[in-house]
């Protein structure tokens, strides 16, 4: 197997968390308390999906791609960036294998969202079923992500070669 035909990317996000819903996570408005707050719709998740497809194919990152600073990023949708971003992975020759993600949020409880986050990945990254692993992790009550300050993700993508 030649060396390049594979490569692995990673990412991670963190934004803070102020009173009232509804949550951006993983591309739907969840029920919650809380909502992130950021330049887009600070969307965790798919941000932390985006720099690891990013990362994969080395182009670079989602701040390069889209800055926090442009007026045409504020409040984005963030399904937006990551499919660009797969669609620039692919211009580099590279197409999407799988990816396994890590949520870190204190509440709410994702557990009865979680099938639906995961067909809405799929369908933005154009991903068949069984392909995007998805966890939700709290904080055990301590730190910023157990106080629900915070919420945080990662994730790593698997790219193949294809051109
Ligand atoms: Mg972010």
């Amino acid at each position: 197997m030649e060396a390049e035909a594979f490569r692995v990317g990673i990412g991670h996000d963190t934004h803070r968390l102020e009173a009232g819903g509804p949550l951006r996570l993983g591309g739907i408005d969840l029920p919650s308390d809380f909502h992130a707050v950021g330049h887009s719709d600070a969307d965790a998740l798919l941000h932390a999906i985006t720099d690891a497809i990013l990362g994969a194919a080395a182009i670079g990152d989602i701040g390069d791609l889209f800055p926090d600073t442009a007026e045409e990023n504020r409040g984005r949708d963030s399904a937006d960036m990551l499919t660009e971003a797969i669609a620039r992975a692919r211009q580099s020759g590279f197409r999407l294998a799988n990816l396994d993600c890590i949520v870190h949020l204190e509440r709410p409880k994702l557990a009865l969202h979680k099938q639906k986050m995961i067909e809405r990945i799929e369908s933005i990254v154009g991903l068949p079923p069984f392909r995007v692993g998805l966890k939700a992790k709290t904080g055990e009550q301590v730190g910023p992500v157990g106080q629900s300050a915070a919420i945080m993700a990662q994730c790593v993508a698997l790219m193949y070669r294809d051109e």
